[in-house]
């Protein structure tokens, strides 16, 4: 049996994986995942009504498509992905927004306000109302206890240092421009924003 040099054994395993690396390529009925995966897909939505949306996490607004197909008289929501014809995405999505459809679809989604008492362990359903009543009392007891009229040097401030505001990453500059403008006027000083994350 003729010996295998070390530079001939190398040669032989680099045109062996090269090889292998053709074959799915190469081969339609083999493994080119690829095709398979699209192929699945494209079943998946096949007859489904295309529905174009823009993603809610960030501002810079990229544009999807939204699959859905109607299931025993209910919409049922298939895929959702990027918008190939987008100016702004070209079909792209980043993490988050690739995981849009969990949005509507993840069975850990919070789909009521969530309370928890002040020194209860556990969180109770409630209704909108009950919360945004909850949180404009909270905002008001907060200011009213922490208002600052004047500061040390008698200077008017008219502050409150007891409340911050933080705005989403789904604002535009517009909704942000708006939401500055009423916590100003409620004299919170302490206003972030989350740009994107
Ligand atoms: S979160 Fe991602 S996918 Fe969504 S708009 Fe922002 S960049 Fe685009």
């Amino acid at each position: 049996m003729k010996e295998v040099t070390r530079r001939e054994f190398l040669k032989l395993g680099a045109a062996g994986t090269a090889g292998l690396a053709l074959v799915p390529l190469a081969n339609p009925l083999g493994f080119d995942i690829r095709a398979a995966k699209k192929r699945a897909i494209e079943m998946r939505i096949a007859g489904a009504k295309e529905i174009h949306s823009i993603c809610p996490y960030c501002a810079v607004g990229c544009a999807l498509i939204a699959y859905t197909k109607q299931v025993n008289g209910k919409t049922q929501l298939l895929q959702i992905e990027g918008d190939p014809d987008s100016p702004v995405n070209e079909g792209r999505l980043c993490p988050k927004g690739a995981t849009a459809m969990q949005l509507a679809t993840s069975s850990r989604r919070v789909e009521k306000p969530l309370y928890r008492a002040p020194g209860s362990s556990k969180w109770e359903e409630k209704s909108w109302d009950f919360v945004l009543d909850k949180i404009a009392q909270n905002i008001k007891g907060s200011r009213d206890n922490t208002f600052v009229a004047q500061d040390a040097n008698g200077n008017v401030v008219n502050r409150t240092e007891g409340v911050a505001f933080a705005g989403g990453a789904a604002f535009s500059s517009e909704e942000g421009y708006f939401a500055t403008k009423v916590m100003r006027t409620l004299g919170i000083v302490h206003i972030e924003q989350q740009a994107r994350v």
